[in-house]
Parts: C-alpha cells; sequence; structure tokens
C-alpha cells in the first residue's frame, strides 16, 4: 500500500481539493480523505510527503506511433508526399525488430516523463511493442497496422488475428484492437475485410482518416465517398473506432458517425506538416475527442499535454478570441480520452484504478502559479512530473524513471548508427 499524504488533488474536471491523503492498493485509489486522519487500518508500506504537490489523474495519447521515436527528427521541413514517400517509408521499410522494440521503449520512456499513463499505439512489429510496453509498463492499447494496398495484406490481417487471439488478455494494462492503417491505404473492399474480423473479435477499431485535403478530394475522385463515408460503407461505425485526426472532416461526414467515435486530434503534427486548417474546428462542439501526438518523426515529441495547449492556442489565436477554450475545458478534454482505454481510469476518487501524476509546480518552470492546471497546461515540463503511476505501480519516482534509461539511451545511439548505414529501402505503400 502506497501512502500520498497531504496532496492538494485536481480531478478530472479540474477542481481541486487540499490537505487530501491518497492510499492507494491492490492497484486502484484505496481511500481518499482528509490529511492526517487516523486510519489504523490502513497500513501503507510507501509514504510520500505530497504537502507541496499536486496529484491528478495521468494523461493519455489517442494516437502514437511509438517506435517513431527512433525517426525523430530525420524528417524536417518537408511537404507530406516527401516525408511519407521518399523519407519515413523507405527507412521503416528497413527496420530491424530491434529498431521497432527500441523505438518503443524510448516513446514511452518520453511519456511516462512527462506524466502520460496510457497510450493508443497504431503500429507494426506488434510483438516488440507489447513487449515494449510490457517492460517499460505503461497502459497501452495497441493496434497493429494493416495496409490493405499490399499484395499480402490478408496474409498480414491473418497475422494480426492470429497475434490478437494469442495476446488478449495477457494484462489488465494492455489492449488490442485492429488497425488498418486509413481508408486510402486499404483499397477496395480490404477496409470492409478488416473492420469484419473487428466485428467478429468484438474488438474496435483505430485508423487514420481524413488528415489532409489532398486525401479528401482523392478519395472522391477515387470512390466518389469521402473517407468517413468509406469508412461508414465498410461498417467502421457500427465497433468502437478510434479517428485519428479527421482534420479535413465535412458537414456531410458527421451523420457517418457511431455511438462510439471518437477522435485522437494531434496539433502539433497539423502545424508541422502544413495540413491546413480543416473542418474539425467547426464541428468539433459536436464531436468526442480527446488529443494523440501522432509519431515523434511528424510531430517532435510524444508529450500530449504540449498538443492540448497548441490547440487551445490555435483555436485563440485562428479565431480572435482569448476567451474561448478555456483552461479548465481543455483539461476536461485532456482527461476525456481516458475512456478510450475502457480501465476505470481518469476518475480522481475512491475505487478508480491508480494512474496518476504527481506535480511538483514549485520549479522555474512553472512558478509563481496561480491556477495549477493553468501552470499545468501552459507551463509544466516533464521537470514538473515527480512521479508517474500506473495501476499503483511507480513508474517514475522522485523524478526518475523506473527504467534503465542510460540502456535505452546507448541502444538508441547504436540503433540510429546502424539504421543510417542501412539507408532507405524501396517504400511498400505510396502516399
Ligand atoms: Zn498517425
Amino acid at each position: 500500500m502506497i501512502k500520498l499524504y497531504n496532496a492538494t488533488t485536481i480531478d478530472q474536471a479540474g477542481n481541486c481539493l487540499s490537505h487530501r491523503d491518497i492510499y492507494i492498493d491492490g492497484g486502484r485509489i484505496a481511500k481518499i480523505c482528509d490529511a492526517g486522519a487516523p486510519r489504523p487500518e490502513l497500513k501503507p508500506t510507501d509514504a510520500i510527503d505530497c504537502s507541496s504537490y499536486f496529484v491528478s489523474p495521468g494523461l493519455v495519447n489517442l494516437h502514437a506511433h511509438t517506435a517513431m521515436n527512433i525517426f525523430k527528427g530525420i524528417a524536417e521541413d518537408v511537404p507530406p508526399e516527401v516525408w511519407f514517400n521518399e523519407m519515413i517509408w523507405p527507412y521503416e521499410s528497413r527496420m530491424t525488430p530491434d529498431d521497432i522494440y527500441t523505438g518503443t521503449l524510448l516513446g514511452i520512456a518520453e511519456m511516462l516523463n512527462n506524466g502520460v499513463t496510457a497510450v493508443a499505439d497504431h503500429y507494426f512489429g506488434e510483438e516488440q511493442v507489447l513487449q515494449a510496453a510490457k517492460d517499460a509498463g505503461i497502459r497501452m492499447d495497441i493496434a497493429p497496422t494493416v495496409f490493405g494496398m499490399t499484395p499480402d495484406w490478408r496474409d498480414r490481417l491473418s497475422q494480426v488475428c492470429e497475434f490478437i487471439r494469442d495476446h488478449q488478455g495477457d494484462s489488465p494494462r494492455i489492449k488490442l484492437r485492429f488497425g488498418p492503417h486509413s481508408d486510402y491505404t486499404c483499397p477496395g473492399d480490404s477496409l470492409a475485410q478488416i473492420v469484419a474480423e473487428a466485428r467478429r473479435m468484438r474488438l474496435p477499431i483505430h485508423l487514420h482518416l481524413a488528415e489532409t485535403r489532398l486525401q479528401v478530394e482523392q478519395s472522391i475522385e477515387r470512390t466518389g465517398r469521402t473517407p468517413f463515408q468509406r469508412l461508414q460503407d465498410a461498417g467502421g461505425f457500427d465497433v468502437p473506432a478510434l479517428i485519428a485526426h479527421g482534420l479535413w472532416l465535412t458537414d456531410a461526414d458527421l451523420a457517418c458517425l457511431g455511438d462510439d467515435t471518437w477522435f485522437a486530434f494531434c496539433p502539433k503534427t497539423y502545424m508541422r506538416l502544413a495540413s491546413g486548417r480543416g473542418g474539425f474546428f467547426d464541428f468539433s462542439d459536436r464531436l468526442r475527442y480527446s488529443f494523440g501526438t501522432d509519431g515523434a518523426a511528424s510531430s517532435g515529441s510524444v508529450n500530449v499535454l504540449e498538443q492540448a495547449r497548441l490547440f487551445a492556442m490555435l483555436e485563440k489565436f485562428e479565431r480572435g478570441d482569448a476567451t474561448i477554450q478555456p483552461v479548465l475545458e481543455v483539461w476536461q478534454k485532456l482527461m476525456a480520452g481516458h475512456a478510450v482505454f475502457g480501465a476505470d481510469t481518469g476518475r480522481m476518487e475512491e475505487g478508480a484504478v491508480a494512474d496518476l501524476v504527481v506535480w511538483d509546480l514549485n520549479t522555474p518552470d512553472t512558478m509563481a502559479y496561480y491556477h495549477p492546471v493553468a501552470a499545468i497546461l501552459y507551463a509544466a515540463t516533464s521537470a514538473n512530473v515527480r512521479y508517474t503511476m500506473v495501476e499503483g505501480e511507480f513508474l517514475k519516482y522522485d523524478g526518475a524513471l523506473k527504467m534503465d534509461f542510460a540502456e535505452v539511451a546507448r541502444e538508441t545511439l547504436r540503433l540510429q548508427r546502424d539504421l543510417l548505414a542501412r539507408g532507405k529501402g524501396a517504400a511498400k505503400v505510396y502516399y
């Protein structure tokens, strides 16, 4: 049992309560009570003085290609088609299992360091992704990607089904789902076939949709349907669906969405790849969404807090209205993403699963502060994250990651050298 004593709690709505003792046992919040109240029946083995700290639910990243941290900075200042066709896909074609494993650990390290307790991952090399998630202890929703435009996509889909059958239920921190890469990389009936497997296994899907204007225009030109309409035709909104982006969502697309459709909005990637304003903002009040980071090769980081920060600022700037996207609403959107993981996290309440962050705001980054949530949203860095806890287990403790990051860094440097020496291969798919 762990006791965080005399803390100020910040709940999922952004409400703060000071002088709280929090007891964590069996992976859950066992008790929250007035600080100092005697609880002889509770016998903590680790007690942490949180008198000057804030405790909140963890941050969640709804869309990442975590392994791509190995490519962070490899393709700067290029348009999306060059980014995909001439840089990322050619390098990815020669990725090794070690690259994927270490890249994923590297991304997880960045996330845990920044208070991210759960991530929805979307990548290939799922055996290595799963192993890295288990080794690091983060909560991960894994969607092994399938590209329907490759000749062997049916074999790949069978392989993914087998992986899911083999590993579903491995750990309460791991969830698996289907990951068609996107509508435009799953032509013909491949999209519907992947969705059919998801429905058969009663699992959700996670895919890219309408990220750029060009994707929407090409979809209409080739199929007469928008990306959202194609997914609807494929039955993709009859299952729980996590949509990465949807930046170029149109009015007509709103009718396609299902009861359990979530969006992962990743503004830093859109800004860096100059993806345009799109339609998302115009309809956002009618959508269920939270934030994702996309891969570090496009966004430069996998710290989801930065995405929420940019989202709020972009809206204020674009609309010329500083009163919109107020701090607490943005915090609530960030917290809303917990629902996607279905793991009973994201509540600062007794009984909730203890995926928590302990914030130290008495640092040069955040002092002076008058509202802790504003300080977190607009100023916090990883230096403010004192502890990160997943299911009652500390993965960052007193400012230091539990994993051996020095070893991860050494291995990263070695793999980076190999990766550049191997160079680019032929991309299997084209953007
Ligand atoms: Zn993505």
